[in-house]
């Protein structure tokens, strides 16, 4: 089961559930973080270091926030995967 990120990540930015992450499945939007499901592999690591406790299994996802499971789908497809906040794996405008 991947995990979701939901609307409390909404400003953060902290990128301390990127840096944990070992298979790199975060995404940066401009308001917020999402993780691509088809990479993620439910380590967990992630949730256990949000201060906003914006991360959630996808069977554990808040009923309010139930649409942020699609968002991270679809929002993951559309935002860059990154490594570090506003540093995209694929910018190519480094170097
Ligand atoms: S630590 Fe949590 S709230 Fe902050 S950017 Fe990461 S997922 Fe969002
Ligand atoms: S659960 Fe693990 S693999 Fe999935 S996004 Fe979080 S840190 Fe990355």
């Amino acid at each position: 089961m991947p995990r979701v990120v939901c609307e409390p990540c909404i400003g953060c930015k902290s990128g301390d559930c990127v840096s944990v992450c070992p298979v790199e499945c975060f995404h940066e939007t401009p308001e917020m973080l999402v993780i691509d499901p088809h990479a993620c592999i439910d380590c967990g690591l992630c949730a256990t270091v949000c201060p906003s406790r914006a991360i959630f299994s996808d069977e554990d996802v808040p009923e309010r926030w139930q649409d942020y499971i699609e968002k991270n789908v679809d929002l993951a497809r559309r935002w860059p995967n990154i490594r570090e906040i506003g540093k995209p794996k694929t910018d190519r405008r480094a170097g």
